[in-house]
């Protein structure tokens, strides 16, 4: 739609980067296997099912740990749908892994949003919703599971203004529920759109019709239901805002579609919906400068690692949103917090289930880089430039352990395997000033035994956690003597983190007030920027 009037290169304008959040069971996999089937990406629904299901058990989840596979090519998956080039990035759907989450906004342009229909904004919905304010993000609402019994359709869009103080404004509205559901009249185009029970996998039927008072709307919907319709959709013309793409786009008015994945129903008004509203690859804002998508020179930072993807080499895949740029497969780029080049030779796309070699990427892809260890969560790779993206945030965690080797002489080979988690993001590791040992901390209790275990199964080295004196963690800076002086006077407290920042361990919100009062030229932070 707005691609005639985009300054941006037809390649970028028409990429469109986003991520699914929903609360555990909305319908999220579901929903992406659906993208992916009208994308054309897979032949066929239950591809994508196994991850889904894996995450149910924590048993499961280890399983689907060491079948990195699965869970890697899902984290970013490019199709094309219509016009648009689509990238989707995968969301961990545990709460345990929120920060996980949380970086992976960082990484793109859009979220859209899924709830159930019978069950409304849940908690962690809501969370995630809060990280994509802070970012202004445009979101765009699926309401699932509408062939069961859901809520009533001005309550849902109610509780979503409530709850998360944003406009809502549907672009669909439904035709019964439950049992009864039929489908949907779709108010951005005058159409009808008809569910079809029998075969899940097909699109819905839809009818173009002139309007609510078009007679054909009686050949498909029972009378008593459609003066229904009528009403309701009068009313919430008079009562809902009508859509209003600026106010979408600065992230204070969401359009919400009604449907039901499993069905395929709704699902590819949605897509059009992604490609029509946007938006298309935003500028990135750096240290420096901000850097649009536009401009001629290559940019991208690293917004995840995962590492030991292959267990026969010890490599790691660093995933790169591309800012800017257009990028070929053998480009030398420069690692900007090395200052050394890089030549890219072997860069991976994601194509739904499979790896793909790149030959060539835009601003706004996702591309996978395979290396040793030299990307970084934050790392920028440039031509040339020394930019440093910002934004890309470090949470202090809210679980502390001390772990340490099962055999005491393989501490060195610990604290290897220690940085290399750390590297990836999957836990913080403390070294404290005093005494040996290393203290991990994590966001969800759950990440300690992915730790454990993977850190037994992928170095072979058994460890133990035992709890900590300390239960909170913050990074500390300020002015350079006030520093020195409070880390000489609180040795016991203070250890580095895995970048050789230094960190205040206390088990006291008091401890924390304390610093604050006795050294106002310190600060205590709970969140870093990684750059
Ligand atoms: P996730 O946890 O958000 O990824 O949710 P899933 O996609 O795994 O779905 C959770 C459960 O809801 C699964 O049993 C799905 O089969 C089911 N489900 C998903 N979409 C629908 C839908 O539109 N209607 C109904 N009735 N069930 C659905």
């Amino acid at each position: 739609m707005q691609n005639q009037t985009s300054p941006l290169p037809a390649e970028i304008a028409r990429r469109r980067t986003f991520a699914i959040i929903a609360h555990p069971d909305a319908g999220k996999t579901t929903l992406t296997e659906k993208f992916l089937l009208f994308g054309g990406a897979i032949q066929m629904a239950g591809q994508v099912r196994a991850k889904g299901e894996a995450r149910r058990t924590r048993s499961d989840f280890m399983k689907m740990e060491q079948d990195r596979g699965i869970s890697v090519s899902a984290s970013a998956m490019s199709f094309d749908f219509g016009q648009f080039r689509f990238n989707l990035v995968d969301t961990p759907g545990h709460s345990d892994f929120s920060e996980d989450t949380y970086r992976t906004l960082t990484a793109v342009d859009a979220a859209v949003m899924v709830i159930d229909g019978a069950k409304g904004v849940e908690s962690q919905t809501r969370k995630l919703f809060e990280v994509c304010r802070l970012r202004d993000l445009p979101i765009l609402t699926f309401c699932n599971k509408m062939d069961r019994e859901a809520r009533d359709t001005f309550e849902i869009i109610d509780e979503i203004q409530e709850n998360l103080a944003i406009d809502v404004s549907p672009a669909s509205w439904p035709i019964g529920s439950g049992r009864d559901f039929l489908g949907c009249y779709d108010l951005l185009h005058d159409r009808l759109e008809l569910m079809d029970r029998a075969d899940r996998n097909r699109v819905a039927e839809t009818v173009s019709i002139s309007g609510l008072d078009d007679p054909k709307l009686a050949e498909h919907i029972p009378t008593d239901m459609l003066k229904k319709l009528r009403e309701e959709i009068e009313m919430a013309r008079e009562l809902m805002p009508a859509f209003d793409r600026e106010r979408f786009l600065e992230g204070s008015m969401t359009p919400i579609w009604f449907g039901s994945a499993i069905n395929s129903f709704g699902v590819k008004e949605l897509m059009t919906g992604i490609g029509e509203f946007g938006p298309e690859p935003q500028p990135q804002k750096a240290a420096e400068r901000m850097v649009p998508a536009g401009e001629g020179k290559v940019a991208g930072f690293v917004f995840k690692v995962q590492a030991n993807m292959d267990a026969r080499h010890r490599d790691r895949v660093a995933f790169i949103r591309l800012a800017s740029g257009h990028f070929e497969r053998g480009m030398k780029l420069i690692h900007v917090r090395s200052k050394k080049p890089m030549a890219v030779t072997n860069p991976v796309l994601f194509l739904a289930a499979d790896r793909e070699l790149a030959e060539e990427a835009w601003a706004g892809d996702i591309i996978g880089i395979p290396n040793h260890g030299q990307l970084r969560i934050g790392d920028a790779l440039t031509e040339g430039e020394m930019l440093h993206f910002t934004g890309i945030p470090s949470f202090a965690p809210e679980l502390l352990q001390n772990i340490r080797a099962g055999d005491p002489m393989k501490a060195k080979h610990l604290e290897k395997a220690l940085m290399q988690f750390a590297e990836e993001g999957a836990a913080k590791v403390f070294k404290p000033s005093i005494g040996s040992g290393f203290i991990v901390g994590v966001v969800g209790a759950l990440q300690f035994e992915v730790l454990a275990s993977r850190i037994e199964v992928e170095y072979g080295l058994p460890v133990r956690l035992e709890s900590s004196q300390f239960t909170s963690a913050r990074w500390v800076s300020g002015d350079k003597d006030a520093v020195e002086a409070f880390v000489s006077a609180n040795k016991q407290h203070i250890a580095t983190d895995n970048d050789g920042d230094l960190v205040f361990l206390t088990r006291l919100q008091w401890d924390i007030d304390r610093v604050a009062r006795d050294y106002p030229k310190v600060s205590l932070t709970a969140t870093k920027e990684m750059m």
